[in-house]
């Protein structure tokens, strides 16, 4: 008689929400990566799971208000089965380390963007004593430089590839912190001291991320452009030689890179943007604000007129480039007057589009210290509408510029309505321009992760809507897309 083999030990179940920008996203690729390794599985059932995550944000006030009602919808779970462990990790953990067990004591784990390598370890203490873990970097005042930097460790390489939203994309950190310390903003505290990383382990990560199937990477960085190495022997590695070293990875096939700072837009990475045909030609450049006085209260190091000038350069060194933007509105003291410099700008920048926020003070800034939060909530509402509609416009003119352009598109999946429709057949599929632009077409699954060109027939604020050229009848039926997708956003007028 054979034995029956003792059965697996279930796999603990891990689930994960993640709010804020793409360092978060990869942040909580890493972190999966890692509990995978230590035999849990990844689960989208949060009431279920043995471990809740929370990869959370502080960059405005609302995002960090997001978690905290997150964390009271999961408090009943708690109660339910105390061997659960709840995590808080991220930004909001590294600000607010243990003062967010004051609100969400049912809280076991705290973890700041610089330690989430020790989350499988601490996790393991938890289970084993039911005793709260908390692990932050120091503060960028509790040691000098070398302390500080030391406190705040990188773990790209030890990333999954289940985690990203297609196999074929992936974001890779090039340098982590940032030095820029603009009076609104809390990420250099959050994420420590700007470093970049050595160019060889970059390289590294993105020849592994190829051989996993990727195609394009997104080189990410609070201020990517502001990326030098260091080698310690007189010699630097600069952003756009850092860009030439990946641009040779066989079998990548396309380069983003973001966000920029306005002031370190230098010729030399203009010039690679433009004449390394992998390199994506799109430049996101938050300006912030489009009054003089206002940028120098919020210490962005530039003045609109060095904004403009660097956006002419852009212009003129890489043509047909698409450039977007950051606003705030509301900012301490913001006037009537300061206001309309930022619609003037809107107004003439032609930017592709532009991310626009109100603003939030933070507890802890230079702005908090230094500025009464003067605006009321209602103005800040009102500009950010008046300015979103204007860029609306604006972005809808640069769209509709393209109609009659036969572009270059990395078809990332269906669309939304795409995918409303059985998989098999043909449907909507949505991609992105070489410029970073929205375009849908009908065509089958297998296109997803190709790059073809799409003939653009019509836009919207947003998005362009074309057929593939496959060399092949797409519908079946020799016509054009079976059908042209409803407009979005705006109507033409
Ligand atoms: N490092 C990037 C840069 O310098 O442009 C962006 C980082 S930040 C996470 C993304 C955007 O959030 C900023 O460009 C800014 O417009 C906005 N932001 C940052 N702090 C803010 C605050 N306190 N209130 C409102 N918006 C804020
Ligand atoms: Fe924040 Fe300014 Fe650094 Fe961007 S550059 S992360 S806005 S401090």
């Amino acid at each position: 008689m054979t034995a029956t083999p003792p059965a697996a030990p279930a796999s603990k179940t891990v689930y994960i929400e993640t709010v804020g920008c793409q360092m978060n996203v990869l942040d909580s690729e890493l972190v999966i990566g890692a509990l995978k390794r230590d035999g849990y599985t990844l689960t989208d059932d949060s009431s279920s799971a043995d471990l809740m995550l929370f990869n959370t944000c502080s960059v405005r006030e609302h995002a960090e208000d997001k978690t905290f009602s997150a964390l009271g919808r999961v408090a009943p779970f708690k109660l339910a089965n105390p061997d659960k462990v709840i995590g808080v990790i991220g930004c909001m953990a590294q600000k607010d380390g243990d003062a967010i067990r004051d609100r969400a004591p049912y809280v076991d784990l705290v973890v700041g963007t610089g330690q989430l390598a020790k989350i499988p370890e601490l996790v393991s203490i938890i289970r084993a004593t039911r005793a709260p873990q908390l692990a932050v970097s120091l503060g960028r005042k509790d040691g000098d430089r070398q302390q500080v930097e030391m406190s705040f460790e990188s773990y790209d390489p030890t990333r999954d590839p289940e985690m990203r939203s297609t196999p074929f994309q992936a974001y890779v950190r090039i340098q982590i912190g940032c030095d820029k310390f603009c009076t609104y903003c809390v990420v250099p505290s959050t994420r420590g001291p700007e470093q970049s990383r050595h160019p060889d382990s970059i390289l590294n990560e993105v020849k592994i991320l190829v051989d996993q199937g990727c195609k394009e990477v997104t080189l990410i960085g609070q201020t990517v452009n502001s990326y030098v190495y260091d080698h310690g022997d007189g010699r630097k590695t600069r952003f756009s030689e850092l860009i030439l070293r990946i641009h040779d990875v066989a079998g990548l096939k396309r380069i983003k890179f973001v966000t920029n700072f306005p002031k370190d837009m230098t010729n030399d990475l203009l010039d690679a943007v433009r004449d390394l045909p992998k390199v994506v030609k799109y430049l996101h450049v938050p300006l912030q604000s489009g009054c003089n006085d206002v940028l120098s209260r919020m210490k962005r190091l530039y003045t609109v007129e060095e904004y403009w000038e660097m956006l002419h350069r852009s212009r003129e060194r890489i043509p047909g480039v698409a450039v977007s933007s950051d606003f705030i509105v509301g900012f301490c003291g913001e006037s009537d007057a300061s206001f309309q410099k930022s619609m003037d700008i809107v107004d003439r920048a032609k930017f592709k589009n532009s991310f626009i926020f109100k603003y939030s003070e933070r507890p802890g800034t230079k702005a908090a210290e230094r500025y009464a939060d003067d605006v009321p909530d209602a103005v800040k509402k009102q500009r950010n509408h008046d300015l979103l509609m204007l860029q609306n416009e604006r972005s809808l003119e640069d769209s509709r510029a393209m109609i009659g352009q036969a572009v270059e598109v990395l078809v990332e999946g269906p669309s939304r309505q795409g995918a409303k429709s059985a998989p098999g057949g043909i449907r909507q599929l949505i991609g992105r321009t070489m410029t970073d632009h929205i375009a849908v077409f009908d065509g089958p699954d297998r296109l997803v992760g190709e790059i073809l060109t799409v003939d653009i027939a019509e836009a919207s604020g947003f998005t362009l809507y074309g057929a593939a050229r496959t060399g092949e009848v797409i519908g079946g039926d020799g016509a054009a897309p079976s059908r042209l997708p409803r407009r979005m956003g705006l109507s033409l007028v």
